[in-house]
């Protein structure tokens, strides 16, 4: 059957129609495009599967604790997976005692772009804790744990930042540290945490960094980043300013409130060499009612390539958008 021919006030009413339409897609359209044409390249390209790939890897060598077979290959993997990505890499090598016994532990460094004027640095530990000093099974605790989320996670991420700024060189320089004996603490004593940062801090190979972004447990799988305390006292100026960027982006897991104060890298790294730190952690793994951190539920399977891609896009965005000014 043929259609009906229609009026002339049907075209119009037709044409009128289709023009709201192209409109509402241009108003669709405009934003996004100018949001892309403001990033510049690599900034899109953070891959969630990349970085969890580089944290099953992490795994795979087993517990990660200072003396462990698993922290031996462990350490050479970084080395190695670093050296592959960074303009230089090197290693700060020193000395810890606890409960009598000696470990000799180690940083690892990577440098990008260090003739830039503007430094920045972002750190992530690697060591993971000797002790599942939390896990429901007492008979367990003594057990050292897998760590996916509070130990791979951070240089999961910091992993696939290192790919992309040997694609694409970031504007400023960025040394990506990754941190040795943050879990070899005791509870209720929090400087016998952080004992990379705070050697870093009171020896630093290179000139102050401007300031710092430490990641740590960035990989739960249900994943929720308030903003933590200290950071807010350390440098509240870089915290807006990566949470607005989050809000931008619409990356979910960004929450917009004070939560825990927590003991990590950043507090040795502002207190002993002046660095303002900020760290971007997830202190409630998974949730408030359940708890897998210092547990041996710690593992791959309650992580996800998602939650690291959200901390990697914000982080790529951060980095790739900075203006130099040099
Ligand atoms: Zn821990």
């Amino acid at each position: 059957m043929r259609p009906k021919l229609k009026n002339k006030d049907g075209y119009f009413k037709s044409f009128i129609s289709r023009l709201i339409t192209l409109t509402e897609h241009l108003m669709f359209l405009l934003p996004a495009m100018m949001t892309l044409a403001a990033c510049k390249s690599g900034v899109t390209n953070f891959s969630g599967d990349n970085s969890f790939q580089f944290l099953e890897k992490q795994c795979s060598f087993g517990p990660r604790n200072p003396g462990s077979e698993g922290y031996k290959s462990c350490r050479n993997y970084l080395i190695e997976t670093l050296d592959n990505f960074a303009d230089t890499v090197f290693t700060q090598p020193f000395q810890v005692t606890v409960d009598k016994d000696t470990f000799d532990l180690v940083n690892i460094i990577g440098r990008f772009q260090q003739e830039s004027n503007h430094h920045t640095l972002l750190g992530a530990h690697w060591d993971t804790r000797p002790w599942a000093d939390r896990d429901l099974n007492p008979e367990l605790r003594q057990d050292p744990i897998l760590g996916a989320n509070d130990g791979a996670s951070g240089v999961a991420v910091l992993l696939e930042l290192a790919r992309l700024f040997h694609e694409s060189p970031p504007p400023i320089a960025v040394t990506i540290i990754f941190f040795d004996g943050e879990d070899l603490g005791k509870e209720g004593d929090p400087k016998s945490y952080a004992m990379g940062s705070s050697y870093f801090a009171d020896n630093l190979p290179f000139s102050t960094p401007e300031n710092g972004i430490i990641l740590d447990m960035v990989g739960d799988i249900d994943l929720n980043i308030s903003i933590e305390r200290n950071s807010y006292r350390q440098n509240s100026e870089l915290v807006k300013a990566l949470w607005k960027q989050a809000e931008t982006l619409r990356l979910p897991a960004f929450k917009n409130w004070l939560g825990y104060a927590v003991y990590d890298d950043h507090v040795p790294l502002w207190e002993k060499a002046q660095i303002p730190a900020v760290d971007i952690i997830d202190f409630e793994y998974p949730n408030r009612s359940v708890n897998f951190w210092h547990t041996h539920q710690d593992v791959p399977a309650n992580c996800s390539p998602r939650s690291l891609w959200q901390v990697g896009t914000l982080l790529t965005h951060y980095i790739y958008n900075l203006e130099t000014n040099d």
